[in-house]
């Protein structure tokens, strides 16, 4: 199991300039492989895959030696992250959907870069990056276990943080005597529970989203290279900030309950459902809340000894809880389920909830009976 850390760093003047050179670097390179990519997809509908794409790098190391000053892990990381939007990408074409080809980024919004394997080194109060230096780091809590990666981070108020993921051996589920709980995520509501109890949307939500809104209205209007436009700037960038603080305060409540009370949690992976939601909703700071929601519980988890099981989230809303029956017409469009089969009814997202618990409990069984035995 893997468990992630996350740290400040306080890099120097001149080491904030190479670390903003290197995010230049990666940067170039990943709009370089996305043209690639790009063009062999929409002039000959071909794939170019992974490997294609890094077979290239010591070539564009010899054109533009400024390359060799950035990790080659770190260079290779670009190579896959392309790899992942293209991954995702391909698999909504297959679905039938017509997403959005992957996008180019823009000066200064590329703002992180990861050391996959080896290249750096916590070393007390400093972290320790092959071609960037020491950066002093401040580290309230160390971790025990073998360090993965390493991915540092450049925010939108240009603080830098550093999120190092930890190999653990996973404990064995021990609260198993503790009630089991299937989560949903829905819109109306944050979270309903499968016992039928619902955690509300936050009021932040709504006044958060719409203060946003406005100040990035107010940027839009404004001219570039203006006192006017940079305080603008600013002004939305704390808003990003204080949205993403009672998120995580937000996150971290509702997560230190579903492990104190529950053994085993039963959620939809996030991953899938993006993909299974019908796409009335923009990306908005409902997803980044859930899924700070679920990272928040699968790391209380294993400190708390209950399992967090993520299920499939394909069918959850079109299956009766009561008798099982599978009615792909049966969208969830409505707040009240009815299955046309037995005729129970029931409040969607509770049905939707008492499913998902029910596939978890089957995904655990083999697992509990050994523990049990
Ligand atoms: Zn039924």
């Amino acid at each position: 199991m893997l468990k992630a850390y996350q740290y400040r760093l306080y890099p120097k003047k001149s080491q904030v300039t190479v670390l903003n050179q290197t995010l230049e670097q990666c940067r170039m390179v990943y709009n370089r492989v996305l043209a690639i990519r790009k063009d062999a997809w929409e002039l000959e509908q071909k794939h170019v895959g992974y490997y294609e794409t890094k077979k290239l790098l010591p070539e564009w190391k010899q054109e533009y030696p400024s390359l060799k000053n950035v990790h080659s892990q770190v260079l290779q990381d670009v190579v896959t992250r392309v790899d992942k939007a293209y991954t995702a990408f391909f698999r909504r074409v297959k679905l039938g959907e017509e997403p959005g080809h992957p996008r180019f980024r823009q000066f200064g919004r590329y703002d992180s870069l990861t050391y996959t394997q080896s290249g750096f080194e916590l070393d007390g109060q400093r972290l320790i990056l092959s071609k960037i230096g020491d950066i002093p780091i401040v580290t309230h809590r160390t971790f025990e276990g073998e360090s993965k990666t390493c991915t540092i981070r450049r925010s939108r108020t240009g603080k830098w943080f550093a999120s190092i993921t930890v190999k653990t051996d996973t404990p064995l589920p021990t609260n198993i005597q503790k009630p089991s709980v299937g989560v949903d995520l829905g819109i109306v509501n944050f979270i309903t529970f499968s016992t039928g109890e619902t955690v509300p949307n936050p009021r932040f939500f709504k006044t958060d989203e719409s203060a946003l809104a406005r100040a990035q209205r107010r940027l839009s209007k404004q001219v570039k290279g203006t006192v006017k436009r940079r305080r603008s700037v600013r002004i939305v960038s704390r808003i990003h900030e204080r949205i993403a603080n009672r998120r995580n305060d937000f996150a971290h409540k509702i997560s230190r309950q579903l492990v104190d009370n529950y053994g085993l949690i039963a959620v939809e992976d996030l991953n899938i459902k993006e993909m299974v939601q019908d796409r009335i909703y923009s990306k908005s700071i409902h997803d980044v809340a859930w899924n700070a929601l679920l990272q928040m519980t699968q790391s209380k988890a294993e400190e708390a000894g209950c399992c967090v099981v993520l299920i499939d989230p394909h069918y959850t809303s079109q299956t009766c809880s009561s008798c099982g029956h599978v009615d792909k017409d049966n969208r969830k469009t409505q707040a009240k389920f009815v299955c046309l089969k037995c005729g129970h009814s029931e409040n969607a997202d509770v049905n939707a909830a008492k499913n998902i618990l029910g596939l978890g409990l089957q995904s655990v069984a083999s697992t509990l009976s050994t523990v049990l035995a």
